[in-house]
């Protein structure tokens, strides 16, 4: 196989693997300041009430996602094996960057701008 094909499909192998995949982190209180890459699960043990994460398009501000179950809305937190996680429904920003995103075994999956 030529040498640059390899090299190419090295790269983009590489860059396909090494999504900043976001895992989550146990606390007890939020920090001040989040980390990106990382879903702040705040709880006691299997009682969660809430989740954060920084805004994954780089706006730099926190979301903050409420999982108690008799408030609305609401959020399904999963975290996986390997501690990546998945929330449902989407996370969707209405002020500021208007970010929309689905948070899917770590990957963040865009919707479609609507505006
Ligand atoms: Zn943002």
């Amino acid at each position: 196989m030529n040498i640059l094909v390899r090299l190419w499909r090295f790269l983009t192998g590489w860059w396909r693997r090494n999504p900043t995949l976001i895992t989550a982190h146990r606390v007890g209180e939020l920090p001040a300041t989040l980390q990106p890459g990382k879903l702040y699960v705040e709880g006691e043990g299997s009682h969660i009430w809430s989740v954060a994460l920084l805004c994954p398009c780089g706006c730099g501000h926190a979301l903050q996602m409420n999982m108690l179950a008799d408030t609305h809305p609401r959020w399904q937190l999963t975290i996986h094996e390997d501690a990546t996680t998945t929330l449902y429904p989407s996370v969707w920003r209405q002020v500021g960057c208007r970010s929309h995103f689905f948070l899917r075994r770590g990957r963040v999956e865009w919707c479609a701008a609507v505006r």
